[in-house]
């Protein structure tokens, strides 16, 4: 890949130019600057398409191995102390 700086800010410039194109076509039917949705195109936040976490209070499976790796270091913990 170029790395040259010139050269990269002419690809980003290429690709938010085709994002912008693309947010046109999937959500300029409802917006009047779609525009605004060219880095992630996400334009909904409901139940059904926002963050779990906000509705329903659920945690990312991330947390839930963190969770998991605790305890289990915990436990060895607990348990050298025994020893
Ligand atoms: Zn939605």
């Amino acid at each position: 890949m170029r790395q040259d700086p010139a050269y990269r800010h002419a690809l980003r410039r290429r690709n938010n130019a085709l994002r912008k194109k693309r947010a046109r076509r999937l959500v300029g039917a409802y917006y009047t600057n779609p525009e605004h949705f060219a880095d992630h195109l996400q334009h909904c936040s409901c139940a059904g398409c926002g963050n779990p976490r906000r509705h329903f209070g659920e945690v990312t499976m991330a947390e839930m191995r963190a969770s998991a790796s605790e305890k289990a270091q915990i436990g060895d913990l607990s348990r050298e102390c025994d020893e």
